[in-house]
C-alpha cells in the first residue's frame, strides 16, 4: 500500500512541488494550505492531490485537519512541514505582531504539525519528519530578525526529534533552501533581487522549486534511512555551514 505524506502548505511555491514529487514517488499525498482557495482547487485540479485548508499556527485546527486527512488517505508516515511565510522589517521597525505572526505560522506550526502525528510514527516504527528551514535560519538576515529566529529553530527541532525518534524508526531531517523563485521570493522588489541578492548567490540565479522537492523525496525515501538530525543546503553555493 502506499505510504501517505502530508505537505504543509503544499498547494504553492515549494511545497507543490513537494506535493506533486511525493505523488510521482508513489505516495498518497495530502496537501493543507491557509486560505488562498482558488490556488488550492487549481492545484487539484491539475494534479489530483486532495487539499484540505486549516491554519498551522492553530493546534486545534492542526489535531482536527490531520485527523480528516487520516480519515480520508490513512495514516501519515510522512510529514513535510513546509507552511511559511515572511513579514520582513528591519529590528528596529518590526512589530509585536510581525514577530508573533511569524512565530506562530513558521516555528509554532511545526510544533502542531508533527506533533498529532509522532505518537502513531512511534507506534508504526516509521516514521520521515522533514521541515523546510532556510539558508537565512542558518546565516542570519538583515530585516528578518523574526523569519531566521524560526528557521534556526527548525535546526534545533529536527536534531532533538532525530535523537527521540530513532529508535522507533523515525527521522527527522531539515532542507534549507537558498533563494528559490516562488511567490515569496517575487515579492522581493525586483531591483534588490537583481542588484542585491542575486550576485550573493554563485549559481547566478535563484533555484527551481523542484530542486528543493528533490531532496524532500530522497529524505523520505528508503534509501535515507540512516540520515537523521541532517540538514540539506540547497543554495547554489551562497552559504555552507
Ligand atoms: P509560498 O508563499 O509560495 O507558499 C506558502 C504556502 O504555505 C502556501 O500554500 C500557503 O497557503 C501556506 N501557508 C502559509 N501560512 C500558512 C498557515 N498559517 N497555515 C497553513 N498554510 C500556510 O512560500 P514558498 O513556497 O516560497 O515557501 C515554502 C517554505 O520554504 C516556507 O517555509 C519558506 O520559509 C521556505 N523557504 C522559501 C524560500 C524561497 O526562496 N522561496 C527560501 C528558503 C526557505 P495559501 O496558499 O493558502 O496562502
Amino acid at each position: 500500500m502506499a505510504r501517505v505524506a502530508l505537505v504543509t502548505g503544499g498547494s504553492r511555491g515549494i511545497g507543490a512541488s513537494i506535493s506533486k514529487a511525493l505523488k510521482d514517488a508513489g505516495y498518497d499525498v495530502a496537501a493543507s494550505y491557509a486560505g488562498n482557495d482558488e490556488a488550492a482547487e487549481k492545484f487539484t485540479a491539475e494534479t489530483g492531490i486532495k487539499t484540505y485548508k486549516w491554519n498551522v499556527g492553530n493546534y486545534e485546527d492542526s489535531q482536527a485537519g490531520i485527523a480528516k486527512v487520516e480519515a480520508d488517505l490513512g495514516p501519515i508516515e510522512v510529514v513535510v512541514a513546509n507552511a511559511g511565510i515572511t513579514r520582513d522589517a528591519p529590528f528596529h521597525k518590526m512589530t509585536p505582531e510581525q514577530w508573533q505572526q511569524v512565530i506562530d505560522t513558521n516555528l509554532t506550526g511545526v510544533f502542531n504539525t508533527v506533533h498529532p502525528v509522532w505518537p502513531g510514527m512511534r507506534e508504526r516504527k516509521f516514521g520521515r519528519v522533514i521541515v523546510i528551514s532556510s539558508v537565512n535560519g542558518q546565516k542570519g538576515q538583515f530585516a528578518q530578525v523574526n523569519y531566521a529566529a524560526t528557521k534556526a529553530g527548525d535546526i534545533g527541532i529536527v536534531r532533538s526529534l532525530a535523537q527521540e525518534g530513532a529508535r522507533a524508526g523515525i527521522t527527522a531531517n531539515a532542507v534549507c533552501p537558498g533563494y528559490i523563485g516562488t511567490e515569496m521570493v517575487r515579492a522581493i522588489p525586483e531591483k534588490v533581487l537583481n542588484d542585491v541578492i542575486i550576485p550573493q548567490i554563485p549559481a547566478g540565479r535563484l533555484g527551481e522549486p523542484e530542486e528543493i522537492a528533490r531532496c524532500v523525496a530522497f529524505l523520505a525515501s528508503d534509501d535515507a534511512s540512516f540520515i537523521n538530525g541532517s540538514t540539506i543546503s540547497a543554495n547554489g553555493a551562497q552559504f555552507f555551514s
